[in-house]
């Protein structure tokens, strides 16, 4: 049971962790709350844009489109590893998972399947997307896996979770496939190290 890091927790902890980070907006106040509840948080997960371009994809991830409204995620790690704030708060990256995949997060086992689009992960998981293709041929730069590592790194610390608090949106929902271009078990191998 964990409350979410304030604002200012989560920008210090991202900074500490020597995140690259860009404030967009006003993005402490950024966010679906109105909508539906945030917190306890559990864990965190990251995400693909199918975008491509910096200034694009973070303006998508801020504002969102008419049937899906921003922000989509906290964070937008574009391919030069910044980290830009776009929202804090409820925000709709998550959507509907499964309720067995949070019970294992919750107790940082060996994740099942995801079989059940039943539990509401926005309320639950902090999100990063990332500026990539999607398409298993888009590059995903050292700089940017780097900063997906340390942007974990620092939430996990904050909360005194390991790296099996880190999934992928293709481990919580039926369909996803994101992201796709690495593993989610060697960014975990990978947060697990800078943990230590
Ligand atoms: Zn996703």
């Amino acid at each position: 049971m964990s409350p979410p890091m304030s604002a200012r927790d989560f920008i210090n902890g991202l900074r500490d962790e020597g995140v690259r980070i860009k404030e967009v907006g006003d993005w402490e106040h950024h966010n679906r709350n109105d909508k539906g509840p945030w917190g306890p948080v559990h864990g965190i997960m990251i995400h693909h844009t199918v975008t491509s371009g910096a200034a694009e994809t973070v303006r998508l991830c801020r504002d969102g489109h008419p049937s899906l409204p921003g922000p989509l995620c906290h964070g937008v790690i574009t391919k030069d590893g910044a980290v830009h704030l776009v929202g804090y708060g409820r925000a709709n990256h998550a959507g509907l998972g499964d309720d067995d995949v949070l019970r294992a997060v919750i107790g940082e086992k060996t994740l099942p399947s995801d079989n059940e689009a039943n539990t509401d992960g926005n309320r639950h998981f902090y999100g990063f997307e990332c500026e990539n293709l999607g398409d298993g041929k888009d590059p995903w730069p050292d700089a940017q896996l780097e900063a997906i590592e340390r942007a974990s790194a620092a939430i996990c610390r904050h909360h005194g979770w390991t790296e099996r608090s880190v999934i992928g949106h293709l481990e919580w929902q039926p369909g996803k496939v994101d992201p796709r271009g690495f593993s989610m078990k060697s960014m975990r191998e990978r947060i697990h190290d800078r943990l230590k």
